[in-house]
């Protein structure tokens, strides 16, 4: 594919750069990228490879805009919120640059059809956001040859790698051959995450494709670690080479088998909880209370303690007026001085989302003499939905 005449000037500031040239700007045009997760780490990364003139472009996300997205998702805006964040991030694409040739793929990334649905792009970027789809797609990476470059950002941090690079750049299983324990592995809902994080790594992951792509990489395997609160804020470690005994890459020993046969959830350990569903579930009622009748005991103003269990942080972005805090964490090490001094006022527990607040309660009944303990099933997110819509949800 040649340059179209308005290409020499849309590309000019990048093509008189040295090492880029004409050749360079060719080379971008005639290439191919899927980013799979159009998100946090997707919006940036697609915007600096859209408006950069990749001849195509692959989106892979099966998910909607929401509003709590657009604090990082840079692609989305509010009148794309409800609509399929491939489409909505391929129109952002097409509006800096309306000949971009777009995939936009609704479609979730399974074990049955990522080899063909990655299979046409050059260079696939990870930009998802849990271990199972990382394994999927470092091994669906290691069968095409094709270099995945791997971003990932939580809180402050974040961090970046290639894998599967040259001949003998590792894959993700060399260097993380076990997932991390459910527990630890935290989405940004539960964690929090910075905006501008996930734009310094998802920029760094466009950067890193057009450095393979224009042959300006050196394709030393590298590790990359940002942290936005540290000084320095970057550090690179040097990585190995593919280990030998790698069940993805190696040449040695047992091997992972077919990618559709693998069930990476189970390898990851489960799916992950819905913990909104999961707090709403009304189990065990001799010990839970619906927020509407939180809502009349609070009402008739009769005797009552209402702990609030989430962290500082959280409390101090809305609270119940009634309600004292305590952190989970320093209820659960020693609940006693928690419970009212006259047990026949009632202990009521209250968290986001009511299972905090489960283990909170579990903790005071525990003890030898307790009083009445319910929880607030479903939580702050309950009371906002059925009983006061002007409580916010965060
Ligand atoms: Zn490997």
């Amino acid at each position: 594919m040649a340059l179209s005449l308005s290409d020499y000037r849309r590309y000019g500031r990048q093509m008189i750069l040295d090492g880029f040239g004409l050749p360079g700007q060719l080379k971008l045009c005639n290439a191919s990228v899927v980013v799979v997760g159009a998100g946090g780490l997707g919006c940036p990364a697609l915007q600096y490879l859209g408006s950069s003139g990749i001849g195509r472009i692959g989106i892979i996300d099966h998910d909607h805009v929401e509003l709590s997205n657009l604090q990082r998702q840079i692609l989305h805006n509010e009148a794309t919120v409800g609509m399929h964040k491939a489409q909505s991030a391929a129109i952002a694409l097409k509006r800096i640059n309306s000949d971009l040739r777009i995939d936009a793929i609704t479609e979730a990334l399974t074990p049955e059809n990522a080899l063909s649905l990655l299979e046409p792009y050059d260079i696939i970027l990870d930009c998802t956001d849990n271990p199972p789809t990382r394994y999927l797609l470092s091994d669906t990476a290691v069968v095409l040859g094709k270099p995945l470059v791997s971003g990932a950002a939580q809180k402050f941090e974040g961090q970046l790698c290639v894998y599967n690079l040259g001949e003998s750049g590792p894959c993700y299983r060399c260097l993380f051959p076990k997932p991390p324990a459910p527990e630890h592995a935290g989405t940004c809902e539960e964690m929090g995450i910075l905006g501008a994080v996930t734009g310094i790594i998802g920029n760094l992951q466009a950067l890193e494709t057009i450095k393979i792509l224009t042959g300006l990489h050196d394709t030393k395997p590298t590790l990359t670690l940002f942290s936005a609160l540290n000084v320095p804020q970057f550090r690179s470690i040097k990585l190995r080479s593919r280990k030998p005994s790698c069940p993805a890459c190696g040449v040695e020993g047992q091997k992972i088998g077919t990618i559709s046969e693998i069930d990476y959830i189970q390898f990851c350990g489960g799916a992950t909880p819905d913990w909104e569903s999961l707090g709403l579930a009304e189990s065990n009622l001799e010990y839970r209370i619906r927020v509407k009748d939180l809502k009349n005991a609070i009402d008739t103003k009769g005797p009552m303690h209402l702990i609030d269990v989430r962290p500082r942080i959280e409390f101090e972005i809305c609270h119940l007026a009634e309600s004292i805090h305590v952190p989970l964490n320093e209820l659960v090490a020693n609940p006693s001085p928690f419970l009212p001094p006259d047990l026949d006022t009632p202990t009521y527990i209250v968290c986001r989302l009511g299972n905090d607040s489960q283990i909170a309660a579990g903790a005071l009944r525990g003890l030898q003499t307790h009083g009445i303990v319910k929880d607030v099933i479903g939580g702050l997110r309950a009371w906002s939905k059925d009983v006061d819509p002007q409580f916010p949800v965060y």
